[in-house]
């Protein structure tokens, strides 16, 4: 793909030719198609532009991404067969949702990956190195593929609209992902796969129709016995799939590799039964979140699902924001005990180091802050939500558990797949008069 201002040339190396497709279509194919061993991608995030990976608001449609990964999640999933879940997750996408290639085809997301690996890798990464022309380009080896960005350009996340003389990372990675797949440059000038791309725009991330019908001139429209995953649950130790188009036996069920992994390999539960449409299963130990497939017994590209999005794991809570000093010692910390899950609601905030039989509040919102205000800083932006009042003990602890059916406003209701910031504000009269701890980050999940 090159850059829009650059006249468009041939990008690709003297290994491929671009044949035009005769019959008045735009689009045109490389030749090769992807096989299932090779439908798998995953993310080596050395992106450097703070614009690359600034979009800390996760979707329940793409479980534990963010930034960077997230945006290349989504451009995988925009080429598949149907809506992927329900298909929201893209502003920018609201008319028609990510996930309409409508043809047999549906890439694997396989989460991070440890480098940018071999040519055949799969795998998506900047690569530390300027071209004038050139924004990104999808190499092929093996009958696998790679894509580099060059990152003298500069690389915005999303989610939304972006600034002007920045490069859309979501639209790239559309249609360097069409490539992979087998299609060339189509010179209508809409389309995801049209051969240069403006700065300042995320139009790209959508598929036209004249992209449609490439993929599916390559892969076939997707057919009537196509499986095909509607709902996807995990009650903690099974996954529960439903849909159709499921084999009696011998299913195999993909998932996403948890945590970063090496190009080449995903969790696949093999030899499972169905009655046609409900799967249960275990999932592998190294799943994670990400998404789950289904392939039946039946030969050719339309055995394998959609891919579902699927939430194994919450991801970690995290400390953000610097307790301070107060006049009974280095100050309050937060942490929690019980789990993140919405449906166990057990969730329990402790802080340490509050003031000894002090009076304090936890509140909670979903932005984050950064403002010193009387002893110490106030990290959770408005709006905000106080819980009830609670005393410290005379070690200067606090506890209190969190009931996610008893919110204090119906505007701070917490639900899955969300991300809520605490904080603890407390008493502190020999000191400033009141201070703060630090502050939590708490993602919830089923
Ligand atoms: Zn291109």
């Amino acid at each position: 793909m090159r850059a829009r201002s650059i006249p468009p040339l041939l990008l690709i190396g003297s290994v491929l030719t671009l044949a035009l497709v005769p019959g008045g279509d735009s689009y045109t194919l490389l030749g090769h198609d992807l096989d299932f061993g090779v439908r798998d991608y995953r993310v080596f995030n050395d992106f450097e532009d703070v614009s690359a990976n600034d979009n800390t608001t996760p979707h329940a449609n793409f479980p534990g991404a963010l930034g960077a990964t997230l945006a290349i999640w989504k451009a995988g999933a925009e080429w598949g067969s149907t809506l992927h879940g329900d298909g929201t997750g893209d502003s920018t996408q609201s008319f028609d949702g990510i996930g309409s290639g409508g043809a047999n085809f549906d890439f694997s997301y396989q989460g991070l990956a440890t480098g940018p690996g071999p040519l055949w890798g799969n795998t998506h990464s900047a690569l530390h190195a300027s071209n004038t022309g050139l924004l990104a380009f999808t190499e092929f080896a093996n009958g696998g593929w790679r894509i580099r960005y060059y990152d003298n350009w500069t690389w915005d996340d999303g989610p939304n609209s972006i600034g002007t003389g920045v490069y859309d990372l979501q639209s790239a990675a559309t249609h360097e992902m069409g490539h992979a797949l087998g299609l060339g440059h189509s010179s209508q000038v809409f389309s995801t796969m049209f051969s240069s791309m403006s700065a300042g725009t995320t139009s790209w991330r959508s598929l036209t129709s004249d992209d449609r019908q490439g993929v599916q001139a390559i892969y076939g429209a997707a057919a009537p016995g196509k499986p095909v995953i509607t709902h996807a649950t995990f009650d903690g130790l099974r996954v529960h799939l439903t849909g159709s188009g499921f084999s009696a036996t011998g299913n195999e069920v993909w998932f996403t590799s948890k945590g970063p992994s090496a190009w080449g390999s995903q969790p696949i539960v093999t030899d499972v039964s169905s009655n046609g449409t409900s799967i249960t299963v275990v999932p592998p130990v190294d799943a994670g979140n990400g998404d789950v497939l289904v392939r039946n017994t039946a030969s050719g590209f339309e055995s394998l699902s959609n891919a579902w999005p699927l939430a194994l794991a919450c991801s970690p809570i995290s400390n953000y924001c610097p307790t301070t000093a107060n006049s009974s010692g280095d100050g309050a910390v937060l942490g929690i005990s019980g789990s993140q899950s919405v449906q166990a609601n057990d969730l329990v905030l402790t802080a340490r180091g509050v003031v000894p039989n002090q009076f304090s509040i936890f509140f909670y919102g979903q932005n984050q802050t950064s403002a010193l205000v009387a002893g110490g800083t106030l990290c959770v932006g408005g709006p905000f939500y106080r819980l009830g009042i609670a005393q410290a003990s005379a070690a200067g602890d606090v506890v209190y558990a969190l009931d996610l059916n008893a919110p204090p406003d119906p505007a701070g209701q917490i639900q899955t797949g969300q991300t809520w910031n605490f904080q603890l504000w407390y008493r502190d009269p020999a000191g400033a008069g009141s201070d703060f701890s630090d502050a939590l980050s708490i993602p919830f999940c089923p």
